[in-house]
């Protein structure tokens, strides 16, 4: 599996306005330096504490997403460097990232993550939930967070129309959003499996771990 290589193939591929997370969890510092001399920059990880270590090792120009599921008493760790929050999926965690962002005197970008696959996951909100959370007292109220965008997995399944119908509902509920709120600019969907599908129906960010890196050791 040639790095460089597979990332040059898909910087050819998206289009401009798409951004290509790579995500490199469980992937040594030397493979993600292979993708940095290749001129990647932004990249994704699921645990907080391997992405610590891993920012703590790497050059200082890297943006650092947080692509998984948070737990709250782990916030801390990134609140310092950490540019993009995918998965926030509750008020009382926002209330968390506000508090770690203020004392490190930063502003934390998030995205909401919304439950669009028929399988039955664990993560996420509904629309209607996302649509009440932006629109409550208690999240104006939070200076240091900022929603910018919405986030969701499709089912995992070879069925492209239901990946395309999945990935269009999420699209509908980020339309809707950013009519009423110029701060929604990021649409974060599509993976190695279904990145082409989620860009047919308007992501603009995509988070890619397997087709660049190569297969994970262990699944998560
Ligand atoms: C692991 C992971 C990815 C990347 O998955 P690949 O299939 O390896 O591209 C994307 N998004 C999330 C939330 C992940 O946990």
């Amino acid at each position: 599996m040639n790095i460089s290589e597979n990332l040059k193939k898909f910087n050819k591929e998206l289009p401009d306005d798409v951004t290509l997370v790579a995500v490199s969890k469980t992937k040594p510092v030397s493979d993600l330096m292979e993708a940095y001399n290749a001129g990647q920059r932004v990249f994704g990880e699921n645990k907080i504490q391997e992405m610590e270590a891993k920012w703590q090792e790497m050059p200082k120009d890297i943006q650092w997403h947080m692509i998984g599921h948070v737990q709250r008493n782990k916030v801390k760790y990134m609140a310092p460097f950490v540019s993009l929050i995918h998965a926030v999926d509750s008020l009382k965690l926002l209330k968390e990232i506000n508090k770690e962002a203020e004392k490190n005197e930063r502003t934390i970008d998030c995205l909401l993550q919304i439950k669009i696959a028929e399988e039955d996951s664990k993560f996420g909100i509904d629309e209607t939930d996302a649509a009440s959370l932006l629109s409550s007292e208690e999240f104006k109220k939070l200076q240091n967070v900022k929603i910018v965008g919405l986030m969701g997995m499709a089912t995992f399944t070879d069925d492209d129309k239901q990946i395309s119908e999945e990935f269009q509902k999420l699209k509908n509920a980020y339309d809707k959003f950013r009519d009423q709120n110029s701060e929604i600019r990021i649409l974060s969907m599509g993976m190695s499996g279904d990145y082409k599908v989620a860009i047919e129906n308007g992501s603009n960010m995509v988070r890619v771990g397997s087709a660049i890196f190569g297969e994970r050791n262990y699944n998560n």
